[in-house]
């Protein structure tokens, strides 16, 4: 068994960044999917075109559009990811995008080009990740969970 700084359970968008963001600071990730392949829920969304930001999902524009009991978080994360820093990832990659209404992109092509994106990411960022494996249950014992 290896051992792992940090184990992330679900490959879906939040697992896989969080994945790539922890790798890149030099943690040992894991990523764990029951499913056998990550992002599916990303594959079908918008349309099967994931509209993967929205251009005026900025702290700038205010807190009235945070629908939350504490809009000061999302207004906190996205000062500190913005909807540019995701863009450029998608044009270094080189996936064709378009804007299709009130700020809205979407992908020209398949949503799949998103997910191989993240995954892509994950590995350079040297996580590990397993799918077609089931989260039953999690213990902490003395070394760790
Ligand atoms: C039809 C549809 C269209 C959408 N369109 C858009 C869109 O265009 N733009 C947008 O921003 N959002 C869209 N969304 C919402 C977006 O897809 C989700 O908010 C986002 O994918 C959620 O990501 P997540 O990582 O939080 O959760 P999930 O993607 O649900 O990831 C959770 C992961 O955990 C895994 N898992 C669960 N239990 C276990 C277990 N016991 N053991 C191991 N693994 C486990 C699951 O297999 C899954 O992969 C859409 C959603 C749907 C359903």
């Amino acid at each position: 068994m290896t051992d792992f700084d940090i184990i992330i359970l679900g490959a879906g968008a939040a697992g896989l960044m969080a994945g790539i963001e922890a790798g890149r600071r030099g943690r040992r990730v894991l990523v764990v999917d029951h499913a056998k392949n990550p992002g599916e829920k990303i594959r079908i969304s918008g349309g099967g075109r994931c509209n993967f930001t929205n251009i005026n999902a900025t702290h700038v524009l205010g807190r009235e559009r945070f629908l939350s009991s504490n809009p000061r978080f999302a207004l906190s994360a996205l000062s500190r990811f913005t909807p540019d820093m995701f863009i450029e990832r998608v044009k270094k990659r080189g996936i064709a995008f378009h804007e299709k209404t009130l700020g809205q992109l979407f992908c020209d092509g398949p949503a799949t080009q998103i997910v191989s994106m993240l995954i892509d990411e994950l590995r350079q960022a040297g996580a590990a990740i397993w799918t077609g494996r089931s989260v039953g249950s999690v213990e902490k014992d003395r070394r760790g969970f």
